[in-house]
């Protein structure tokens, strides 16, 4: 029997869910799969039982809020798809009054139809069983866990740094040969390291490594001793660990002395 399968976007650039609809081997993949639910690629229709739904975007909006949980009450298994379902993307980097001075900056004075919010992680809201990371996910990650749930198997997590991947393919090393920022040790493997490849650091784009083990610390202190400042590397590493747990307190541990 097929899967039903569900892929819903919430706020996001819609590049994860573009990403799924250029896999080269889509038609191949589809096969094993009905597809229920697909809003990028079909009109917007009446969310209803799968066996899997994939995610895309983070919660921005009580509106989003609401469809996410109807989407979760409606799946047996969901999957959060790139780095604003996972951590809440570039859209969660702003808290409190930062977001309300972008708000102003934006909108003015002016009112908005819906009751704008700072971009929430998935599971800030709902239970996830699955993350794929990425912004967006590679296309063989894609296919990776597509065919693992097809064979009615499930995904493994990568659990290693860019860096490994960078070490494997022999890049040199732009934070020990350039002093550049390289977000690389605290950021999840999956894109073969692309940016070092070209020679410029990693800023961290498929979000922090899972399970707690995203050191923020250690490698703000290194960024330290190359003679940064605590303004610059939080600037950086906000942008796509903001909501990492702990993270500003890992980098405010590191300049303590200094306050
Ligand atoms: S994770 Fe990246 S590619 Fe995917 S929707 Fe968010 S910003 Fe776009
Ligand atoms: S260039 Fe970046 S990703 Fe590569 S080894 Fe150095 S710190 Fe790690
Ligand atoms: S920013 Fe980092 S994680 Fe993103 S593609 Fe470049 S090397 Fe990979």
């Amino acid at each position: 029997m097929k899967l039903r399968i569900g892929i819903h976007g919430l706020t996001s650039c819609y590049g994860c869910q573009l990403r799924m609809a250029s896999v080269k081997e889509l038609l191949e993949v589809a096969e094993n799969f009905e597809i229920a639910y697909w809003y990028m690629a079909s009109s917007k229709g009446e969310i209803s039982h799968v066996d899997i739904a994939f995610v895309e975007g983070s919660v921005s909006t009580a509106k989003e809020e609401e469809e996410l949980k109807k989407i979760r009450e409606n799946a047996d298994v969901l999957v959060a798809v790139g780095s604003c379902a996972i951590y809440g993307g570039v859209q969660g980097m702003l808290f409190g009054e930062e977001y309300e001075e972008i708000f102003k900056e934006v909108y003015g004075g002016n009112k908005i139809e819906f009751e704008g919010r700072i971009g929430e992680p998935l599971k800030k809201y709902v239970k996830v069983d699955y993350n794929l990371p990425g912004c967006p996910p590679e296309e063989e990650e894609i296919i990776y866990y597509l065919a693992t749930f097809a064979i009615g198997s499930y995904p493994e997590e990568k659990d290693y740094p860019v860096c490994t991947e960078c070490r494997r393919k022999g890049y040199p090393c732009v934070l020990i040969e350039k002093n550049e920022p390289c977000l690389g040790p605290l950021t999840v493997a999956g894109c073969d390291a692309r940016c070092p490849g070209y020679n410029v650091a990693c800023i961290g784009c498929r979000g922090p490594l899972p399970h707690g083990i995203a050191w923020f610390d250690s490698l703000a202190k290194t960024f330290k001793e190359k003679g940064m400042s605590k303004e610059y590397i939080k600037a950086r590493m906000e942008i796509f660990g903001k909501q990492y747990e702990k993270m500003d307190e890992m980098i405010e541990k590191v300049f303590e002395d200094e306050d």
